[in-house]
């Protein structure tokens, strides 16, 4: 098969691979549309957890070829040979102390199909039938957004949002602006969306932001202080979905007496931001991460499948294997908002 590889930090190539096959308890699949993402980024610049070579692509919509030995019948059922579904990219052991106190998410063992696993920029891939989820009433090109999604409820989960809070979310990439409705419709009173790209923000005001403003990558300043303007007292919740620190170095200084930051854009890791202690301690603000998902895939489709979140607009532009490296820089591509690969192109 011909599949997307990272051979080491900074070398990207399309190359054969040679076909996998589907192991106990695991079903092969023929990806049918793979979202590129910021963390395709971050693993090619040798950081999160990329482990070389990889076959990188963790947002995977896939047919069922085939099911291997051992898949129990109740997803032989589920995901029969010929359907399409989306793929939960996350695994874990279920062993480490963290499996077994209950907080999977912290798998000392974590598995991540696309990111220290072979992914879904590939002809053909496997992962464990269990991980599969049927696609009832959706199409691939909604599908796609179904990883993002997940990573988003995860976020909703992490944050528990009072009812009626002021909520403040930078930036509107994919991922943002799911969670920024996930958000308003679970319970915000008011959401602002700022970010550098006017047509996402366009975006962010079609699926309901109440506020946008422009936050341009350069001369900042006028800007913050108008999202100031709108929350004199400071926002109630701050999310930083940009993964930039000087971004994130502003946060607290917009959040309220009490307020929340949540981290859930992903930084370089050796990035550093600096904050005030005795802001933290004396206005009592939490800071606090949001990390990829796990176990998010049903309510994520659920979600899609009702038209709660919306995706119409977010998927921009498409690409082949072979135009891997495009696909990845199309981010930069006017009015682009997210980019897949159609593997079998
Ligand atoms: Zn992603
Ligand atoms: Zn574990």
């Amino acid at each position: 098969m011909r599949a997307v590889v990272y051979e080491q930090a900074n070398v990207v190539v399309v190359r054969g691979w040679a076909d996998p096959e589907p192991g106990p308890g695991e079903v092969l699949l023929r990806p049918v549309l793979t979202g590129v993402c910021g963390t395709d980024h971050h693993l090619l610049a040798g950081g999160f957890m990329a482990t070389y070579p990889l076959i990188p692509g963790h947002e995977i919509v896939a047919e069922v070829v085939a099911h291997g030995p051992e898949v129990d019948p109740a997803s032989v059922a589920r995901v029969a040979p010929g359907s399409l579904v989306a793929v939960d990219n996350a695994d874990v052991c279920r062993s480490c102390e963290y499996c077994r106190r209950g907080r999977p998410l912290y798998c000392r063992n974590f598995r991540s199909l696309g990111c220290n696993a072979p992914g879904g920029f590939a002809e053909l891939m496997v992962a464990p039938a269990r991980k599969c989820f049927a696609l009832a009433g959706i199409g691939p090109e909604v599908a796609v957004l179904t990883e993002p999604l997940a990573c988003a409820m995860h976020g909703a989960d992490m944050l528990a949002l009072t009812p009626g809070s002021d909520v403040l979310v930078l930036g509107a990439g994919p991922t943002g602006m799911l969670l920024a409705q996930l958000l308003l419709h679970g319970g915000a009173a008011r959401i602002t969306v700022a970010a550098p790209s006017p047509h996402k923000l366009e975006l962010a005001g079609a699926f309901g932001a109440d506020e946008t403003v422009l936050l341009p990558r350069a001369g900042q300043d006028a800007a913050y202080e108008k999202l100031k303007a709108l929350a004199p007292s400071g926002f109630d919740v701050v999310v930083e979905a940009t993964g930039a620190p000087d971004v994130l170095s502003r946060c607290t200084g917009l959040v309220g007496m009490g307020g929340t930051v949540m981290v859930y854009g992903m930084a370089d890791a050796d990035a550093m931001v600096p904050f005030s202690p005795y802001d933290i301690f004396a206005r009592e603000l939490t800071i606090k991460g949001s990390f990829a998902q796990i176990d998010c895939f049903d309510r994520a489709i659920l979600a899609l499948q009702t038209g709660r979140v919306r995706t119409e607009g977010i998927v921009t532009h498409s690409f082949g294997l072979g135009d891997f490296e495009q696909a990845l820089g199309a981010t930069r591509l006017p009015g682009a908002v997210k980019a897949v690969v159609d593997p079998q192109r």
